[in-house]
């Protein structure tokens, strides 16, 4: 792991005007400022609302902090009669590193299949942002015992018919369905063996270099109470968080953790 720096990703889902954004983003860099916190140990990235990335936008730029940020979506299409959608390149122009694409609830929720998500990420390497996709079986493939094999098979699907650049821009986020928002976090050892399988397919596709350069993130469920177990595992990069990224202590303190 040495070359990768570790990312914390904070996906806020549908949570925070733009106004409790401002304040949560103000705490979280003076909780890390009083804590010296070094920033080129660990990467840390919010992913709020499309209604508060603005908002995020003018802080980050004003104050020169040193967080980064990103969408939670994005559309396939780069504009013209789609009514609520929103362009890789608005979210570009707002300063975006990152986009979360093929989130599990997207894809529950929403009707996005492989190959719209193969779209948007395309779409987010075009516009010169990083995707941040996301993989992980249920509860029903863990039980017939073919999580890897299912992980594994959802980034390759996806990434089959990118290049080499393009895959080594990627981002992977293991996020086992039954561990998001339950309580119900991965043994750090699961983590261990999902992203090394990830890992293993991406040299296999794209070759060493590209598969030592994509981070591996694990998602479900994770705090400061379990941060540090899975931060020792070698393939595991940093964390996509969700419910425990809505308290800027708990962020400030898993940031320090990794
Ligand atoms: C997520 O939704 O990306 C997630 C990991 O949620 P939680 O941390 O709440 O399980």
């Amino acid at each position: 792991r040495a070359k990768r720096i570790p990312l914390i990703a904070g996906n806020w889902k549908m949570n925070f005007d733009h106004l409790e954004a401002t304040y949560y983003v103000q705490k979280l860099v003076w909780l890390l400022r009083d804590a010296r916190f070094d920033y080129s140990q660990c990467e840390i990235a919010l992913m709020p609302p499309f209604t508060s990335l603005r908002s995020v936008q003018v802080l980050v730029e004003a104050d020169k902090l040193k967080i980064h940020y990103g969408a939670q979506a994005v559309s396939v299409t780069t504009q013209g009669a789609f009514t609520g959608d929103v362009s890789a390149d608005m979210i570009a122009h707002l300063g975006c590193s990152y986009v979360i694409v093929g989130h599990s609830e997207r894809r529950k929720y929403h009707p996005e299949d492989d190959a719209n998500i193969v779209d948007q990420v395309r779409a987010v390497l075009a516009a010169g942002m990083q995707p941040i996709l996301c993989v992980g079986e249920s509860f029903e493939e863990r039980r017939q015992g073919i999580e890897l094999d299912f992980a594994v098979g959802q980034v390759r699907d996806v990434t089959r018919d990118l290049s080499a650049t393009e895959a080594a821009k990627l981002i992977v986020a293991y996020e086992p369905v039954w561990a998001i928002g339950t309580g119900m976090v991965a043994t750090p050892d699961t983590a261990q063996q999902a992203a090394k399988a990830i890992r293993g397919d991406i040299a296999a596709m794209f070759g060493d270099d590209v598969s030592q350069t994509v981070r591996i993130l694990y998602g479900g469920s994770v705090s400061s109470k379990n941060a540090l177990d899975l931060i020792e595992e070698p393939d595991v990069d940093g964390f996509l968080i969700g419910g425990a990224s809505l308290d800027p202590d708990e962020m400030a303190r898993i940031a320090r953790i990794t």
